[in-house]
């Protein structure tokens, strides 16, 4: 969450609901054989979490520490393989395990060697039993470590799609945003991803620089299209606690600053869409004759979800869960050192976590939605909950819809351009009293 005022269209990303922060311990402890018992288990997603990095980006609040002593990175994944081991043996075999799509994110996966990248598909696959070569396999990378080596293994063990995070094509403005590369090893990056031959490519921009134009915003667009990603997802620039950004002095809630946010997503929208993209939320774009087989904009609301790793949440329908959670550096290291302390038993149990209610359950259907370009079909939220979403939700959709961001045509709820252009507003009103007050409560560290 960021601490913007509350006109701001700037409140916080939504890309999970609810957010770890409303995670709190879990005195039951529930073990993870009896939670995943009865649920369904034949189209599952598989998320596993690399919690390393080269360097924190300024803006970063993502689960991630700088660098790995000698050693950690393999105590890493012997610990994962040990917790996909439990975990495994806890889905159980009464009925079809099957694994409908897989990510490995972090942090920066590509951070691990080759090696290692094979390693951690062997995980995947053989402890696992996710056949990463039938099902869609998003990786992230940073250019740096999009090496050709790690590439290939990555292309040959199934990876359909890699997302590159680039932030800005300006060597100033990576350098503004503490993501110091330069613009030649980023495109040598891209030519190496282009080589490999991966069917999707993403490519990750920011907005909302210090010194940021709209000229230098449309060069680096320019600079991204020319390479023709299947994907490009276009970020607004959040400065968050306890991130490299906001231990300086801030500029959030700063109208000035909104109004410039504002007027490049614009900018990068319309530019988008006039070179053939067409928008899939705030923040995604896709190429219109690319391959649709992107994992991460997977909007099954009905999800289950299996996350291994430190930094990594699982779901079932009544319960989200994860480790510890953490933003501040020393805090981080902590909490993977303790990961990777771990015999296989202590894999067996949830520990942290928030149970979901009915009412969370409509919140986050609602909330998965609304907040794509495709909008919140009718029919199918009264088939799941029995009523129409203004039955429940009527007051906030009537406030959405007064102020020309929200359109229902009865079987169809969609956020009007405008509307989409403040899916950072829209989203956390929708967050129920009881998350408020957890995420408010939660010890930021
Ligand atoms: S933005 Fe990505 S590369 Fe940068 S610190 Fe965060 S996880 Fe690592």
């Amino acid at each position: 969450m960021t601490t913007a005022t509350a006109a701001s269209p700037y409140q916080s990303y939504v890309y999970a609901y609810p957010h770890k922060t409303a995670y709190g311990p879990l005195p039951d402890r529930p073990a993870l054989r009896d939670l995943w018992a009865d649920e369904p288990k034949d189209a599952l997603s598989l998320y596993l979490h690399i919690p390393f990095c080269e360097v924190r980006c300024g803006f970063c609040n993502l689960f991630t520490r700088i660098g790995a002593p000698d050693g950690l990175t393999g105590a890493y994944l012997d610990a994962l393989e040990r917790q996909a081991g439990t975990v495994r043996e806890a889905l159980g075999d009464s009925g079809p395990v099957r694994f409908a799509t897989a990510a490995f994110g972090g942090g920066t996966p590509t951070f691990l060697t080759a090696a290692e990248l094979s390693r951690l598909c062997d995980i995947a696959e053989h402890r696992m039993g996710a056949d990463l070569k039938a099902v869609p396999l998003s990786v992230e990378a940073s250019p740096a470590t999009a090496t050709a080596d790690r590439l290939t293994v990555l292309a040959e063990r199934g990876t359909t799609r890699l997302s590159l995070g680039v932030q800005s094509f300006v060597d100033s403005e990576a350098r503004a945003a503490v993501r110091p590369q330069r613009r030649a090893d980023v495109e040598a990056a891209l030519s190496r991803v282009r080589e490999a031959g991966i069917p999707v490519l993403n490519i990750d921009l920011i907005y909302g620089i210090d010194g940021q134009t709209e000229e230098t915003w449309l060069r680096s667009l320019d600079v991204a299209l020319a390479w023709r990603p299947e994907e490009l997802y276009l970020y607004p620039l959040y400065v968050r606690p306890l991130t490299g950004l906001g231990r300086r002095a801030g500029t959030d809630g700063d109208p000035a600053w909104d109004e410039q946010r504002l007027r490049l997503y614009r900018t990068g929208r319309d530019h988008l869409r006039a070179h053939g993209y067409t928008q899939q939320s705030m923040r995604m774009f896709r190429r219109a004759d690319a391959p649709p087989q992107g994992a991460d904009d997977y909007a099954c609301q009905t999800d289950g979800m299996i996350g291994l790793g430190c930094g990594a949440r699982s779901y079932t329908r009544d319960l989200h869960y994860s480790f510890d959670y953490a933003v501040d550096m020393h805090e981080i290291r902590r909490i993977i050192d303790d990961y990777v302390s771990r015999p296989a038993g202590d894999f067996a149990q949830a520990e942290i976590g928030r149970r979901i209610d009915t009412d969370e359950a409509r919140r986050r259907h609602l909330l998965q939605s609304l907040l794509q370009a495709d909008g919140l079909r009718h029919d199918a939220y009264r088939a799941r909950f029995g009523n129409a979403p203004d039955a429940h939700f009527g007051a906030e959709l009537d406030r959405f819809a007064d102020r020309g961001w929200l359109a229902d045509d009865g079987t169809l709820l969609r956020l009007t351009p405008e509307g989409l252009a403040h899916s950072d507003a829209i989203g956390p009103e929708l967050f129920s009293p009881a998350v408020r007050a957890a995420m408010a409560a939660y010890e930021r560290k």
